[in-house]
């Protein structure tokens, strides 16, 4: 089982990266971005819940957010390892997920980060705006204070599994390609 947690601040390509290792080392993809959006396609509380915070460029309380990931987990057992992406975003996050693999028997292979400059990023997001309809991408200050969040709250979760050995960088500029073939390559070596 291959438990991957790809890094690395918004706009930084984890979701197109996540599509391609998905295909290619057949693992199931959470990203709990897409689920929050989901839910708010369907108008649940927990969507509505999630849109008040995410249009701000906040992120959604852990205790939701912890919940909602650890359903999807347990409720997918049959499958050669997840990915996970957009999650862990703070430190205890990162407890409860590897407490989670642990009830599970599961455990964390490691954690990529695609690294990307703040100009660059907000650059992406901005351009990003233009087709994902997204209320968070369209507004510069909102992109900016996501950036920011990043660094104050989910770094940390970068240093946490440093601490234990697991943590890889990846350089997040180029051609999809050929940073899928990068990520390819650390994987291999976990
Ligand atoms: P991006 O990585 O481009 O910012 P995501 O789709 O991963 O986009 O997340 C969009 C928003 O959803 C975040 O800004 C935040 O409000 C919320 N969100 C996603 N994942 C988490 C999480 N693990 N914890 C808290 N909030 C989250």
């Amino acid at each position: 089982m291959i438990n991957l947690i790809l890094f690395g601040p918004p706009g930084s390509g984890k979701g197109t990266q996540a599509a391609k290792l998905v295909s290619k080392y057949h693992l199931y993809h959470i990203s709990t971005g897409d689920m929050f959006r989901e839910e708010l396609e369907n108008n649940s509380s927990l969507g509505i819940e999630a849109k008040s915070y995410m249009d701000k460029g906040q992120l959604v309380p852990d205790s939701v957010t912890i919940a909602m990931l650890r359903k999807r987990v347990q409720d997918n057992t049959d499958v050669n390892g997840f990915i996970f992406d957009g999650f862990p975003r703070t430190a205890p996050q990162a407890e409860a997920l590897d407490e989670l693999m642990e009830s599970m028997g599961y455990h964390i292979s490691g954690l990529i980060e695609l690294s990307v400059s703040k100009d660059e990023i907000v650059e992406r997001l901005k351009k990003r705006a233009l087709s994902s309809g997204r209320a968070d991408d369209a507004n510069e200050d909102t992109i900016r204070n996501r950036y920011q969040v990043y660094l104050d709250k989910t770094t940390p979760v970068a240093d946490y599994y440093e601490a234990k050995g697991k943590a890889h960088k990846v350089k997040g500029i180029g051609s999809i390609d050929s940073i899928f073939e990068k990520l390819c390559d650390t994987i291999d070596t976990m």
